[in-house]
């Protein structure tokens, strides 16, 4: 589970502002505030007001965040690094040359445009080709990646027919175990097929339309009739698959199947011919994380016809390397995927996209440099300092739970003791030598970078698991908690201001990067940690009682969150974003004690006449400003396991200090009384 700030910010980077670029202050951005917005009514509008008013969305944003300035930076350096490596002339096979030979290869328009739609085609050939559901099956099979990831970065969402994930397996947390998860859809899930509104019948609409201009653009006769074709296919697999609340539910999702079951438990689908075209014929077994969806989606492939999917099977090849062809196929892409499903106005400018493609797929190449040149020793000590503190604090309150069985604050205890906290850079890095990248071809270079990832996971599918192996990149402004590990990761990009600064106060740093680390340590514990024991397995370490606690007291901050409501029409779901609405909680009251243990005693300085908790909690807030285009925003309730960060920010009613900290009395909108509070933790 990460934080989620890769959907609060987007991905890559955004423009510099001028007001942003303006002195450097430590501490709580003081500018930032609307003072005439009661902290009581509205917390988030309170520490971000001034912000939000003078900020406006850059026409190739669909969002931007407060953080925008760590971000900025952040992707400067990392574009700084790869343009140095590009204008070298580092020797072949050197890990150097790779990132300038795919860097130019993308950069290369001229290139691009010269060479058309022939990396296509030979694609396109083979589907033409396929004669029977026995090829297709195989063909279904050949498309499978390692693109699905459900636990750690939570990606749910893959447009081929299913996605793997490999990681330590829920029955055997010493070893690489394959799972495989429900796919097929291009848009970003079921319910943009499913919902009966107005506004996603009409998204529906611009789809085909666009699905259909996709195949004029790649060459190929009768686009309208093939797209309808199409966009019908991927409905009815949509209502075949499980929406997002249901594939959070961990309990649901342990099925293990061998590969023989597959065609007793889904029949329809030709398995071992799509097992031999994923080149897995040898795994014996997978877990099965939506049975449901895989018996539904493999009948469909008996049941709809072979041009229909053959159909399918082009379209998405088509988009999947529209962004590697020619620019009328990019553009198109962009039109739907960008502009009508965000509200994003332009795309980024090309460099910018070059850079994010270089570290999807050579990220530790550059994190290498990037953490030795941007991520002090210093730093690395002081963050680590704060870690100790907040497992310190979250061992307290564990003792001080009235409600828990004391075995099972043994085995929580036992958690945090084996709890691997990686930070700024993981210990070892990935070895790219197996990926062969092309100075002339970005098509090529992304088509083996997808099935170089795939190929690696494969490969370790049954060895031994690395606890302390990464899921993120140095250079990626987000944090992450991976349960099968019993693992933490802080990259080194979001251990700079405004998240950390070593020269500002303990109050802001407790507020803005200890709630964060108390995020994380915190989802060990919650909804997902609670089922996964101190060495990663899964097993049920909650006594019933236990269990009941737990549920009640969630319950009701999923019913605070389901009353929130971005638009009179969608209301954020409770229950969808409850475990990291829990890690919020959690995350700001155990920073909450850290930062007064790290006070000892002392009075906190104050920062523009704001007391230490004041800074604490404007702090946390602050972690959260950002503004959404409506259709960004949208997709987000409906896609993220996150809720909005407006909402994020009005937590800080759970938590009694924030009271007394800004004179919170009844009548105030967003009071609740001791009792309406929710105490996890
Ligand atoms: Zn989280």
């Amino acid at each position: 589970m990460c934080l989620g700030l890769a959907a609060a910010l987007g991905i890559g980077l955004m423009a510099l502002h001028a007001q942003e670029a303006a002195q450097e202050t430590h501490g709580i951005a003081v500018t930032n505030l609307d003072r005439s917005v009661k902290p009581g009514d509205d917390f988030y509008l309170y520490a971000n007001g001034d912000w939000i008013k003078r900020t406006e969305i850059p026409p190739d944003r669909s969002r931007i965040g407060v953080f925008t300035k760590l971000d900025e930076v952040g992707s400067k350096r990392t574009a700084a690094l790869i343009e140095e490596a590009a204008k070298g002339h580092a020797g072949a096979a050197t890990s150097t040359r790779k990132i300038a030979d795919l860097y130019n290869s993308y950069m290369d328009e001229a290139g691009i445009e010269a060479k058309g739609l022939s990396p296509l085609k030979p694609i396109l050939d083979r589907i033409t080709a396929i004669r029977d559901k026995k090829e297709l099956a195989y063909a279904l099979g050949t498309t499978l990646r390692a693109d699905v990831d459900a636990l750690n970065n939570t990606n749910f969402h893959t447009p081929n027919l299913f996605g793997l994930w490999v990681a330590p397996g829920f029955n055997d947390s010493e070893h690489y175990t394959a799972y495989l998860l429900q796919g097929g859809l291009q848009m970003p899930d079921r319910e943009y097929y499913l919902a009966e509104s107005e506004r996603m019948n009409k998204v529906r609409g611009t789809y085909q339309a666009h699905v259909a201009a996709m195949f004029k653009f790649a060459g190929m006769s009768d686009a309208d009739a093939r797209a309808k074709r199409v966009v019908e296919l991927e409905h009815a697999l949509a209502e075949r698959h499980l929406s997002l609340a249901e594939n959070e539910d961990i309990h649901k999702a342990n099925n293990t199947w061998s590969q023989a079951e597959f065609g007793a438990k889904a029949p329809g689908l030709d398995w071992p011919e799509y097992f031999r075209g994923a080149g897995l014929t040898k795994q014996a077994s997978f877990i099965v994380w939506q049975p449901k969806a895989f018996a539904g989606e493999s009948a469909l492939v008996a049941s709809e016809s072979l041009d229909a999917w053959k159909d399918w099977l082009a379209y998405h090849e088509i988009e999947g390397g529209a962004g590697y062809l020619p620019k009328e196929l990019a553009d198109e892409r962009f039109e739907f995927f960008g502009k009508a499903l965000t509200g994003a106005q332009q795309q980024r400018p090309r460099w910018q996209r070059g850079v994010a493609l270089v570290n999807a797929f050579l990220g530790d190449e550059v994190g290498k440099v990037y953490a030795q040149k941007y991520f002090p020793a210093e730093s690395k000590a002081r963050v680590e300092a704060m870690v100790t503190n907040l497992i310190a604090s979250f061992n307290k309150r564990i003792d001080a739970l009235d409600w828990m069985d004391a075995k099972t604050k043994a085995e929580a205890k036992a958690k945090l003791g084996t709890l691997y906290v990686g930070i700024g850079y993981p210990e070892t890095w990935k070895d790219y030598s197996a990926y062969e990248v092309k100075a002339d071809d970005i098509f090529g270079n992304v088509w083996r970078g997808r099935l170089f990832d795939y190929k690696k996971d494969v490969a370790r599918l049954g060895k031994p698991v690395d606890r302390k192996e990464w899921s993120m990149t140095p250079q990626t402004v987000n944090a992450v908690n991976l349960p099968l590990q019993n693992a933490l990761n802080f990259p080194a990009a979001i251990l700079q201001p405004p998240f950390f600064d070593p020269q500002a106060p303990d109050a802001a740093n407790y507020g803005a990067i200890g709630t964060v680390i108390g995020h994380e340590i915190s989802h060990t514990f919650d909804t997902e940690g609670a089922a996964f024991d101190s060495k990663g397995r899964v097993r049920n370490w909650w006594t019933d009682a236990d269990l009941k606690h737990f549920e009640q007291a969630t319950a009701k901050l999923a019913a605070q969150y389901d009353t929130y409501k971005p638009f009179p029409d969608l209301a954020v779901n409770g229950k969808q974003t409850l475990a990291e609405n829990i890690a919020d909680v959690a995350g700001i009251s155990a920073a909450y004690d850290g930062y007064h243990a790290a006070l000892g005693g002392k009075a906190a300085p104050e920062q523009d006449g704001f007391s230490g908790d004041q800074q604490f909690f404007i702090a946390f807030g602050q972690n959260w400003g950002g503004k959404s285009r409506e259709a960004a925003l949208r997709q987000q309730v409906l896609t993220d396991s996150h809720a909005p960060g407006q909402y994020r920010a009005l937590t800080v009613r759970n938590i009694d200090a924030w009271y007394p900290a800004f004179s919170v009395t009844g009548g105030e909108k967003l009071y609740l009384t001791p009792a309406e509070r929710v105490r996890i933790w």
